[in-house]
């Protein structure tokens, strides 16, 4: 299980011993049925600037998984962002399946035995759905959704979450993925694995605060409008395309009907007014064509500096340089 974790600090306690150990002890047959399966926890510390490091330290779960060598805690030097403590979580899991859930209480720890029971029927990735969109960014993620779909991300599932069960298989070619700019689902959903969904009711945060913004929504929205698809420049490419044919046509017709048959029609055009409608239109799209480029670019540049994806500070991780990279 991988768990990712910013600033976690005044619910982290209550999540992982409270939900997340029950489930633990039921899959491991410690409160009655046979011991099924051995559970590996990877938690990753996203650069918590509160308690969350020493609170996870002192939970029941950690000292119990830590003397059965089935805890890792990768702490990152700073913070690289959800999706990338998602990664580091999956790179250094080891178990057969991984399953990536959040820290603050919103995806219920119950419904793993299910993905779980997915799994062994076969499923390669399972995916919660939320069950209603209960989100307070409810009108946001709905265009967010819908942009994604007219920008040909075919890969967006609407309501899917970052709670999900892959095999190792999945995990083996995710690991592959070098790009920084990322979103954890859409990769996955990349892959062409056959999903299999489940529906689960979303809660409500325990504790702390949501971190995602409003301006950290625009730029995973621009992001991701840019990360998946070319289809962007391709349509300001034609619109571009028929903007200036019909322009040319009417300037020849403008031309032909005013200057050489001496406006028999009588619409006497007024040369500057049809000029500065013209201008300012064009100079609109040519600014949003070049804000599309410039998203494009600047994307190629960060994913061409080929940075570590993550900085991973030793003295307050455990247990993963013993396996695991
Ligand atoms: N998270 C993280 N790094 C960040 C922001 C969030 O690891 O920079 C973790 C956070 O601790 C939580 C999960 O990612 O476990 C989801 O974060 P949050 O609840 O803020 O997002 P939302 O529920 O709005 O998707
Ligand atoms: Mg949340």
């Amino acid at each position: 299980m991988v768990v990712p974790m910013f600033n976690e600090g005044s619910g982290i306690r209550k999540f992982l011993d409270g939900e997340l150990f029950e489930e633990i002890r039921r899959l491991e047959g410690a409160t009655g049925g046979e011991a099924r399966y051995e559970i590996e926890t990877v938690l990753v510390d996203d650069g918590s600037t509160d308690k969350t490091i020493e609170r996870v330290r002192s939970t029941e779960l950690f000292r119990e998984r830590e003397k059965k060598g089935l805890v890792r805690l990768v702490a990152f030097s700073k913070n690289f962002g959800k999706e990338v403590a998602l990664a580091a979580g999956i790179r250094y899991a080891t178990g057969e399946a991984v399953v990536m859930i959040d820290a603050d209480g919103q995806h219920p720890a119950e419904a793993i035995s299910e993905m779980i029971k997915r799994w062994e029927k076969g499923a390669k990735v399972v995916t919660a759905v939320r069950k209603h969109n209960r989100t307070k960014h409810r009108v946001g993620s709905w265009m967010f959704y819908k942009m994604m779909k007219m920008a040909g991300n075919k890969e967006i599932v609407e309501g899917a979450m970052d709670f999900r069960l892959i095999d190792r298989e999945v995990a083996e070619e995710y690991n592959k993925f070098t790009e920084h700019n990322r979103i954890t689902r859409g990769l996955i959903n990349w892959l062409g694995y056959p999903q299999e969904f489940i529906k689960v009711e979303i809660k409500g945060r325990e504790a702390g605060r949501g971190t995602y913004d409003f301006p950290k929504l625009m730029r995973l929205a621009g992001d991701s409008f840019v990360s998946m698809s070319r289809t962007p420049l391709v349509f300001f490419g034609v619109l571009g395309l028929i903007i200036t044919s019909f322009s040319l046509l009417l300037g020849l017709f403008i031309l032909i009907q005013q200057y050489i048959l001496r406006d028999p029609l009588g619409l006497d055009w007024s040369g500057a007014v049809a000029m500065s409608v013209f201008i300012s239109f064009l100079v609109g799209l040519v600014m949003i064509s070049q804000s599309i480029t410039a998203l494009y670019i600047s994307q190629i540049h960060i994913e061409a500096k080929n940075r570590p994806l993550y900085v991973v500070d030793r003295e307050k991780s455990e247990g993963i340089y013993e396996k695991g990279r």
